[in-house]
């Protein structure tokens, strides 16, 4: 932990969005990860962390690629 994060805190910002609910944060300053867990508090993003958000990450896409698919089903069906 860098000294000016000891002093003054972290700087963290979202550094991935992984599903609406989930986040990745960085330290802007001393490159520290955190993440959202289940219980919507942040805690330390483990590899093992990661490896759950990577995995979140892509069923959450696909589900909204399947929207999307869905609504332009819709659309393409009012309009004919
Ligand atoms: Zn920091």
């Amino acid at each position: 932990m860098s000294v000016y994060c000891n002093i003054f805190g972290h700087r963290f910002e979202v550094s991935k969005k992984v599903t609406y609910h989930v986040s990745e944060y960085k330290c802007d300053n001393c490159s520290k990860e955190l993440t959202t867990n289940s219980d919507g508090g942040l805690i330390e993003l483990t590899p093992k962390f990661r490896e759950i958000n990577s995995i979140l990450f892509r069923i959450y896409s696909k589900r909204q690629a399947r929207q999307i698919r869905k609504e332009l089903h819709k659309a393409y069906k009012i309009s004919s």
